[in-house]
């Protein structure tokens, strides 16, 4: 199958968790399961990471797992009858007090929320179908909500609320017990929900830290505070989701594409993997086909050089997870030809600590360009320099070489980077001619091709990237 340089991330739920709709989602082009915390039990979760990596194994690739953590997401408690109707100008009392909700009170499972909703404050419930107004508030445990919209109020609704400053930490009760299960289960990406600062990466991290494992953070920007900190939370965090979702809830929606688009070119600029996230196809969710509208927005971050794309409820609890992701396949492959995506070029900066390593990789990249190399080969143990290579976005497929196995299935979210797994260590010339002869085997290159290899001399010292070779395959 042909290579997609921009990567495919699809969450995985009820539809797509037996092992052969796996397969099928791996045969048809996806490159990272996610698993959503916020839903099932971590038996079930467990169930699809085994799965996963006996996938991985069985077939030798490294589709990458991204384990998303709920963050301090707002609910409303359980309906009467599972929901009920509610119409403009009704008052309802949002309360902290658990009850079955009605037409009068609904619970709502926030201790503060009396505290940090102010009068006036909007909150919106089911993605801002429904939109109530505070009022007034007893200060103690119960707000009186006027609705501006109403609706259909069903259990366990999401609530947004888009003026209000909330107080929960950045890490729940529920989150901390997910955090221990991803740890344990050695997952590749985590992602943190409603990011408000770069604080919180820095918080999560720490544990990460402390607990001496490589996981890498993905900021999940989805709130209006984190707009006003999008620079460091990007400097801060490993990678960055685009959660369109609860962002076009938490803002003006029609404020998202051109958000999009700064926090993609931020987050090239920065090295920074950026997933483009929700509603991509989420008419396949129950259609065999995408409208032209989704086509067009799969498209479009593609050629605006995402590192991914992102598949929800369409993969999760869609009728048929398979032909989503191969259809996905075929828009990036349609379009990642386009030259918008090429050659960034971002010069290295002379005062950077790692300016030996950028310039050495900057200076690769134009000579792909200059050569049309079909391929910049590296080494890496840290992933640095693929990190690195993918974000000037060379026109050529970024091989890398690595003895670090977890490194092998995170890179997979990375644009362009297709790994291999290598640990000689023995001298320049050799490892230079056996990278060669493998991507020859693969396929990936013909006699006649010119290929870079960006590597650090001396080998043994296992250094960052301070060398350029160009080698034509015979
Ligand atoms: C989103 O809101 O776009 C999103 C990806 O969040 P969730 O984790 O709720 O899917």
């Amino acid at each position: 199958m042909k290579f997609n340089r921009t990567k495919i991330v699809a969450t995985i739920g009820p539809a797509s968790q037996s092992a052969e709709v796996l397969e099928n989602m791996i045969d048809a082009g996806m490159n990272v399961c996610r698993i959503n915390a916020s839903h099932g039990s971590h038996e079930q979760q467990q169930l699809i990471i085994d799965t996963l990596r006996n996938l991985n194994a069985k077939k030798n690739v490294h589709t990458a797992l991204l384990y998303d953590l709920q963050g301090p997401k707002l609910r409303i408690g359980d309906m009467r009858d599972g929901g009920v109707i509610i119409k403009e100008g009704d008052e309802i009392i949002l309360t902290t007090n658990d009850c079955i909700g009605d037409e009068k009170r609904v619970f709502i499972k926030y201790a503060s929320f009396v505290k940090d909703v102010k009068k006036h404050d909007t909150i919106l419930v089911d993605d801002g179908k429904i939109e109530l107004e505070a009022i007034q508030s007893n200060g103690i445990d119960e707000v009186v909500t006027k609705v501006k919209f109403g609706g259909m109020l069903s259990s366990r609704k999401g609530v947004n609320l888009p003026n209000t400053r909330i107080t929960l930490p950045s890490l729940t009760e529920k989150d901390k017990a997910d955090l221990e299960f991803a740890l344990a289960n050695n997952i590749d990406w985590i992602g943190l929900s409603f990011v408000r600062s770069a604080k919180d990466i820095e918080a999560l991290k720490s544990i990460i830290k402390y607990k001496n494992s490589p996981m890498r953070v993905v900021a999940k920007i989805e709130k209006p505070e984190a707009l006003k900190d999008l620079d460091n939370i990007i400097s801060s965090a490993d990678g960055v989701m685009v959660a369109r979702g609860d962002l076009g809830v938490e803002i003006p929606m029609e404020q998202v594409p051109l958000i999009q688009k700064t926090i993609l070119n931020k987050c090239i600029a920065k090295s920074k993997p950026v997933i483009i996230a929700t509603q991509m196809m989420e008419s396949m969710i129950t259609s065999q086909r995408p409208t032209r509208a989704e086509v067009n927005d799969v498209a479009n971050s593609v050629m605006d050089g995402a590192d991914a794309v992102m598949l929800s409820a369409e993969t999760s609890v869609g009728k048929d997870p398979a032909n989503v992701v191969q259809s996905m396949w075929k828009i990036v492959h349609a379009v990642q030809n386009s030259a918008s995506i090429y050659n960034r070029m971002q010069l290295p900066d002379k005062h950077s600590s790692a300016f030996v390593t950028e310039s050495t990789i900057y200076n690769a990249c134009q000579m792909v360009k200059q050569t049309d190399a079909k391929a910049i080969i590296t080494m890496t143990h840290s992933g640095y320099s693929a990190l690195k290579i993918a974000s000037q976005r060379p026109e050529a497929d970024i091989i890398v070489f690595t003895d670090n196995k977890t490194l092998l299935t995170q890179l997979n979210l990375v644009w362009g980077v297709r790994g291999f797994f290598y640990d000689k260590y023995e001298n320049t010339d050799v490892n230079i001619n056996d990278v060669k002869d493998i991507i020859k085997k693969e396929g990936i290159v013909k006699p006649g091709d010119c290929i870079i290899h960006v590597f650090s001399t001396p080998l043994h010292e296992r250094g960052r990237s301070n060398t350029v070779k160009l080698n034509v395959i015979d």
